[in-house]
């Protein structure tokens, strides 16, 4: 077991961070086949050596898949030493809808959310339309969770500003108002220059708003993948590493060697800088992820004996 874990037993990031720790945390999805579970299964048991603050589980956009998320969550709260975070977005559900589902959550034992707002079906460029009798913006479902329960609870933060965001004052501005309405941290969207981040994270400051912010990485290790990044989350991908990945498409190992050291050297950034932690997205493999993890230079007390 890592100090990092003997010495946390268990808390929410934000106070994790508030007790001077480092908060290192892997995303995954609910699978749809039999074979995406067996990888999944096999990522979380690789990701439990490395003993996390949290995994996280991410909210689709229909029926099923949101059904999913609730039962995975579950799981894994039941079957491994991990500690979940479900994420739950307001998009599609009326508030009682919203209700029973987190009232859920706590029947299953889980008590951190990501609370979102969640993207318009179909088109999630699109314009957005609350339910009729749902919620318009993040800050209400932060509120209606922190009504409910003693839920530790994050929200999302954009280093390249909302794509819906008119402009960084509003953007900002809503992002402060997430935080009074109860959050007790943040995890950004992908972005691939550490400038960006330190840019928000500045803003935040000068607006007199300390929630703690934990920069989310994203390892780019093959060509066909950046324009699903451009598509899920409008992110800036550099060119220069785009160019070297497309140069090494016919050579996974080499593709994989420049993502994973190009989000290393990002990571490594961040954390020199004094982001409070880092969130991997694994895409429910672990690799990637582990690689770079592995690869920061941290300080004895944050390195398990994985
Ligand atoms: P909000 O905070 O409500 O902000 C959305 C926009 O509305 C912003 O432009 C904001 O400035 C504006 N706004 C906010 N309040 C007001 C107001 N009072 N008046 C006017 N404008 C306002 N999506 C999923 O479907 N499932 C997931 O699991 C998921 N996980 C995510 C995890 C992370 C870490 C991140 C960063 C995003 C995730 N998303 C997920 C995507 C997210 O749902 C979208 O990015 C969505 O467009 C914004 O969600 P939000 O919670 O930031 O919304």
């Amino acid at each position: 077991m890592s100090v990092l874990t003997q010495a946390t037993a268990r808390r929410g990031p934000a106070e994790l961070i508030a007790a001077g720790n480092r908060s290192y945390s892997f995303e995954f999805f609910p699978p749809r086949t039999d074979r995406g579970e067996q990888a999944l299964w096999q990522a979380l048991r690789r990701i439990e050596a490395v003993d996390p603050a949290f995994v996280s589980v991410t909210y689709g956009a229909g029926g099923s898949s949101r059904e999913r998320t609730a039962a995975l969550t579950q799981k894994i709260a039941e079957n491994t030493t991990l500690h979940p975070v479900a994420h739950l977005t307001a998009v599609g559900h009326s508030v009682a809808e919203l209700r029973q589902i987190i009232g859920r959550y706590a029947d299953a034992g889980i008590r951190d959310v990501l609370a979102l707002r969640g993207d318009p079906p179909g088109d999630p460029q699109g314009p957005w339309t609350r339910h009729p009798e749902g919620l318009a913006h993040a800050a209400d479902l932060v509120r209606l969770v922190r009504e409910l329960g003693d839920f530790s609870i994050g929200v999302a933060a954009f280093p390249e500003r909302h794509p819906r965001s008119p402009d960084w004052d509003s953007d900002i501005r809503h992002f402060i108002a997430k935080c009074r309405a109860g959050a007790d941290y943040a995890v950004t969207q992908m972005f691939f220059d550490a400038e960006d981040y330190l840019r928000l994270r500045d803003r935040l400051a000068a607006a007199g708003c300390d929630t703690p912010v934990i920069p989310e990485i994203m390892p780019a290790t093959r060509h066909d993948q950046i324009s699903r990044f451009a598509e899920l989350s409008n992110a800036t991908f550099p060119a220069g590493l785009g160019l070297r990945l497309h140069t090494a498409r016919h050579d996974p190992q080499e593709s994989h060697r420049i993502g994973v050291e190009h989000a290393t050297a990002l990571a490594q950034r961040l954390l020199d800088e004094g982001a409070p932690g880092l969130h991997y997205i694994t895409l429910n493999h672990s690799t990637a992820a582990l690689d770079i993890h592995r690869g920061l230079r941290l300080p004895s007390t944050e390195t398990s004996h994985s």
